[in-house]
């Protein structure tokens, strides 16, 4: 099935492609109050689609970017030395349950262990936020959202998001999107003819089916889209493919090769 044209958007809004009912299931939870999770390969649209749904539902937007060092007062705040005085200043996501905003915890897993613990009563009916240094108890307004989102490729089972707290989180997967869906967005973003978007779409779906076998991770639709902003600046196909396909989806020389392979297939 073909997924949904997207009528022309009011300014602000950024371009976002749907690929099933993901608006919709968005849109629900922000009215009912439930956290969302986005389980996707990256570079399948994750974030633009979180972007794109706190504009149109007119919400400010707080994206952490989680890395294995983040702590939850890195989310939470802290006390700063400010002119010779200590002053309290509120992370990430203190503001957007003050706010009522969105905040997007994008990649969740990577994140400490202390920040499952400061999520858990945000994410259940208590939709409190505990700040254990200024000894508040915050309620998460109506128009508060989290939503997070976690990559089940990665082969590290330690990396795995625990049941207790996945459990928390209406969920939904994100895949890459069907070629036809997939081409109009490339076609979109880079402003490459969509003649020449169609073969650059057809390769992905052979790289896609390398994945798990030669490769850890199939080409995602932002490598696309970087290759083909470099075509439609007038790089060489080539030179094109190499550096937004192949460097950065391997190191391994026989892995190059089968990249390669595939090229000539598509291209002849
Ligand atoms: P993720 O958060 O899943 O890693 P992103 O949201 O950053 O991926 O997507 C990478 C790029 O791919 C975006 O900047 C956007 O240009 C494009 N993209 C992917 N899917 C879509 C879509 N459905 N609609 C519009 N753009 C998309």
């Amino acid at each position: 099935m073909t997924a949904p044209l997207h009528h022309p958007l009011p300014e602000g809004i950024p371009f976002y492609q749907p690929v099933a009912a993901e608006c919709t299931l968005f849109e629900t939870a922000h009215a009912k109050g439930l956290p969302l999770l986005l389980k996707g390969p990256t570079g399948c649209g994750k974030t633009r689609f979180v972007e794109h749904m706190a504009a149109r539902l007119g919400r400010p937007l707080y994206t952490v970017a989680c890395h294995d060092d983040l702590s939850a007062s890195d989310l939470l705040g802290r006390y700063l030395l400010r002119g010779g005085q200590t002053e309290w200043v509120d992370g990430p996501l203190t503001r957007a349950v003050r706010e009522g905003a969105i905040c997007y915890l994008d990649e969740v897993v990577e994140a400490r262990r202390d920040v499952t613990v400061v999520l858990h009563p945000l994410t259940d009916n208590r939709r409190t936020l505990m700040l254990d240094r200024t000894g508040e108890e915050l309620q998460a307004p109506p128009r508060f959202m989290l939503v997070a989102s976690y990559n089940p490729g990665y082969q590290n089972i330690l990396k795995r998001l625990k049941p207790s707290t996945r459990q928390r989180f209406l969920s939904i997967s994100f895949g890459f999107p069907e070629p036809e869906t997939e081409a109009r967005i490339v076609a979109r973003e880079s402003g490459l003819d969509p003649a020449r978007v169609a073969p650059l779409v057809r390769l992905a779906g052979h790289i896609r089916a390398l994945a798990g076998m030669d490769l850890e991770e199939g080409v995602s639709t932002r490598l696309l889209i970087y290759t083909a902003t470099l075509i439609a600046g007038g790089m060489p196909l080539e030179r094109a493919l190499q550096a937004a396909v192949i460097e950065p989806l391997t190191d391994e020389p026989e892995v190059v090769q089968a990249l390669r392979d595939l090229i000539s297939v598509v291209y002849g």
